[in-house]
């Protein structure tokens, strides 16, 4: 069976954007790969983090997969920093990496313009995402665009650590998620929904409560056509609804269009509002019972003696191939 691949940084609470471009993607690959799903905390640490608060989040995160629908049985669920053998693949895969490859990537220029004090922990990420996607051999890493370039660079570590050593790593492959999957913010939906963004109001986290989520939508930026019709061109907030709606109660674009012909945006993000929060706070209900349950850390337990082991094995092969043992 074909592995597959995800993780989500605990930089802020899961939003509505990860839940429907990131876990909900994993809960339909759990039927037909061997899937792994971790909490990338060391991805968080490149820029500083509260660590009370990245603590909670940790756990959070985990019960929150479960809760939206990461079967257990069907994925191995961990925590990136319980398994140390992934930054030190991620030193042996940078020995392989250039300096200039590392700095041109796209995400390190953006970021490091932002904050001139940036840590070398930016420039060095994704090559540690390179060993969470390596050390398991995963065959597929479904992403958003912002990460295609990412996979690249783990593509060419990869190719280039297997030419020089012979038959190391499976070369994985980028799943790039369908159109419509990318959320966008409620106030600004010319950007994306983003856990790190600043302004609560345009982004819909997942342990919002109805009264919250409603109220977000209710206010979403929109266009004055008062039509509802699906162009992510001229009518970026309306289409971003659509597409959540759409996606939250399982029915098609022309659907909607066809559901809402002649009537207006209130109406219209009243219901959106409705679907949203009765599927959010079912979701925040599991939750509820996961959080504290024996349960959560027989699951990560688990995931953890898995993600080792594996993690071992790649190191030593690495190890052998690069004369690093006695
Ligand atoms: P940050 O602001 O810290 O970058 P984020 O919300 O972008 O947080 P990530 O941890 O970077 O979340 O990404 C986790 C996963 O969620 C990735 O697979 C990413 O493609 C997906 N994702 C993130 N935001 C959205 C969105 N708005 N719509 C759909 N998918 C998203
Ligand atoms: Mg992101």
């Amino acid at each position: 069976m074909a592995r597959i691949l995800t993780g989500l940084k605990p930089t802020g609470e899961i939003t509505l954007g990860n839940y429907i471009g990131a876990i909900k993607q994993m809960i339909t690959y759990q039927e037909k790969y061997d899937s792994f799903i971790f909490v990338a905390d060391l991805h968080a640490l490149t820029i500083p983090q509260d660590p009370s608060l990245l603590k909670s989040r940790i756990k959070s995160f985990i019960a929150m997969y479960i809760a939206c629908g990461i079967d257990p049985a069907k994925n191995t669920i961990y925590i990136q920093s319980e398994n140390p053998y992934i930054p030190a693949i991620s030193y042996l895969l940078e020995c392989h990496t250039s300096y200039g490859e590392a700095s041109r990537m796209i995400q390190f220029k953006e970021k490091s313009r932002q904050n001139r004090n940036f840590s070398v922990g930016l420039l060095t990420y994704p090559i540690l995402m390179a060993s969470d996607i390596l050390y398991c051999d995963a065959d597929f890493v479904p992403v958003g665009i912002d990460q295609k370039q990412h996979v690249e660079l783990a593509r060419n570590i990869a190719e280039r650590f297997n030419n020089r050593y012979e038959n190391t790593f499976v070369v994985p492959e980028v799943l790039i998620s369908e159109a419509g999957t990318k959320i966008k913010d409620l106030k600004d939906p010319t950007k994306k929904m983003s856990k790190s963004e600043s302004n609560p109001q345009g982004v819909i986290s997942m342990f919002d409560s109805p009264i919250d989520i409603t109220s977000k939508i209710m206010k979403a930026t929109t266009d004055s056509d008062n039509v509802i019709k699906f162009d992510e061109e001229n009518k970026p907030g309306i289409s971003n609804l659509m597409n959540i709606l759409s996606v939250i109660d399982n029915i098609s674009l022309n659907e909607i269009e066809e559901m809402f012909k002649g009537k207006g945006y209130g109406e219209f993000k009243k219901y959106v509002a409705l679907k949203v929060s009765n599927h959010i706070k079912k979701i925040q209900d599991r939750y509820e019972k996961i959080i504290n349950s024996k349960e959560l850390d027989d699951i990560l337990n688990k995931g953890r003696e898995k993600s080792i082991n594996l993690a071992k094995e790649k190191y030593q092969l690495m190890c052998e191939k690069l004369g690093t043992i006695r």
